[in-house]
């Protein structure tokens, strides 16, 4: 599968002022909390602030509330308390429609996805836009370059269910993309990927203009693709900032429980791991 990140980054031919489709917007999270009725917060005490085309990992352990904070994002959690802003505006002021083209959201597979084919899959990015004879050929133009761009095209006529698991995450983005929104989230884009497609979703997600914000559970890929880091253990915010000065091997001591060796990699860090020495004798910390 040759480089379907290897094209230019005007994702699907838009312009790019501040309001036409896919421009990059601001994103920001303000002490934000969220958890299920009557239940404890499943995250707390989240604060953020993105430029347009910023690029964010979320990272943690299992269970950290990675996926969680990610719902408060693009508005199917409303937060408990605090508020996110897509450019300036709190998204629980806008209709879900407008939400829906500024934030859009690659998720792993949900079932709802399955009875469609892959071109009905990536024509669904388009529900937010107006319709009428324009907004038709503008959706056409979108859905065909957001097909292109992913190497999906190929695939139009084949049952969403039928695909490999890299092909479905390859569908999930160029529907994303066919959404032409300013702010792209994605939950753990790289998980169903081989070694090439990973290297190749690195790339893409480089490439594109609007602001991402992603979660994964890999340091290394988290330091190739975005410029800031936000670590969540436990649903609470350990540090946010610049990848380089905030993925340090206290933080990872204290975040993932491991010890943490880095080291420069071109623009990159790489990151090499091992258990920390249990202290039979006390439980007191090692001090260094
Ligand atoms: P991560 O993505 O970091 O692995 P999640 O955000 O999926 O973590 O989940 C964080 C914790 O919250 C987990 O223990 C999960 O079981 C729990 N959880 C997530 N969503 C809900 C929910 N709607 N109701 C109750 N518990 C939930
Ligand atoms: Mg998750």
């Amino acid at each position: 599968m040759p480089g379907w990140t290897r094209r230019p980054a005007t994702h699907t031919g838009s312009g790019s002022g501040p309001d036409e489709p896919g421009a990059a917007l601001g994103l920001e999270a303000s002490d934000l909390a969220w958890g299920p009725p009557g239940r404890p917060h499943l995250i707390a005490g989240v604060s953020f602030s993105l430029a347009p085309g910023e690029r964010l990992a979320i990272v943690g352990p299992n269970g950290a509330g990675k996926s969680t904070l990610l719902r408060c994002l693009y508005r199917l959690h409303r937060p408990v308390a605090g508020v996110v802003r897509v450019d300036g505006a709190d998204v629980w002021s806008l209709s879900p429609r407008l939400a829906a083209r500024k934030i859009a959201a690659v998720l792993q597979e949900t079932p709802g996805d399955f009875a469609f084919t892959v071109q009905e899959m990536v024509n669904a990015g388009r529900t937010p836009h107006a319709a009428g004879f324009s907004g038709r050929a503008a959706s056409t133009r979108a859905v065909e370059a957001a097909m292109r761009r992913m190497e999906v095209s190929h695939l139009a006529g084949r049952a969403f269910a039928t695909l490999s698991g890299g092909e479905k995450q390859r569908v999930l983005i160029a529907r994303a993309l066919a959404q032409q929104p300013g702010v792209l989230v994605l939950d753990e884009p790289t998980n169903h990927l081989d070694i090439r497609h990973r290297l190749e979703a690195v790339e893409l997600l480089r490439g594109l203009r609007m602001t991402i914000v992603t979660t994964l559970h890999d340091l290394d890929m988290a330091a190739d693709v975005a410029g800031k880091v936000l670590v969540l253990r436990a649903g609470r915010q350990m540090a946010f900032g610049p990848v380089s000065e905030t993925l340090r091997p206290a933080l990872i001591r204290s975040s993932f429980d491991v010890e943490a060796e880095i080291a420069p990699r071109g623009l990159s860090l790489r990151f090499d791991y091992r258990l920390p020495e249990r202290r039979a004798d006390s439980e007191t910390e090692s001090g260094e």
